[in-house]
């Protein structure tokens, strides 16, 4: 048996917070998340259209399936496609898991939505993989405002990430699937 180095906790749950994107079926950025209470996952999301609804990859979402009406990283609104960190809150809601003082591992820096629910659902910590920013630079201002309100910081963890090209909508840049300049389409 080699000795293999014994990941960081940071480390640890990113990977994982990868594993669980395998499961994403938006056309767009494809995205994992966990949650974790006193470093225990207590929840688990990845993005898509909600249960019971066809998969955004087949067509179940209108605003992902058209970006040209829809530019990436815009119209969220009308989007019926479910982020990766609300699935994560979402379920710890439906079986009544509390996230009070919890961190949360995302494979993709959360959008102004996700940010600011996570904010009131009292998520103390916030540990993303790539980054997003708002597509329109006037809304950087607010969106900073909520990420400097978590108690405990929203920082980038480096994690080798083998899929970034399939997870990335931006690494498709090129491939006709999406506009350059764009960090996120779901
Ligand atoms: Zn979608
Ligand atoms: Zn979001």
């Amino acid at each position: 048996m080699t000795n293999q180095p014994r990941p960081d906790m940071d480390h640890y749950m990113m990977g994982i917070a990868i594993a669980v994107r395998s499961r994403a079926n938006c056309l767009g950025s494809k995205v994992g998340a966990l949650i974790a209470v006193d470093r225990r996952i207590v929840s688990t999301g990845y993005n898509g259209t909600p249960s019971g609804m066809r998969n955004c990859d087949q067509g179940g979402c209108d605003r992902c399936a058209d970006p040209r009406r829809f530019p990436p990283g815009t119209a969220y609104d009308v989007c019926i496609c479910v982020h990766a960190e609300q699935n994560a809150l979402l379920a710890a809601a439906r079986f009544g898991i509390p996230v009070a003082g919890a961190t949360i591992y995302t494979t993709l820096r959360p959008c102004f939505g996700c940010f600011k629910e996570l904010l009131q659902a009292q998520v103390e910590a916030v540990r993303y993989l790539h980054e997003w920013a708002p597509r329109d630079p006037s809304l950087r201002n607010e969106y900073e405002r909520l990420v400097s309100a978590f108690v405990s910081g929203v920082q980038q963890v480096t994690v080798e990430d083998p899929d970034r090209a399939w997870a990335m909508a931006s690494a498709r840049v090129g491939t006709g699937q999406a506009p350059p300049g764009e960090v996120r389409t779901s």
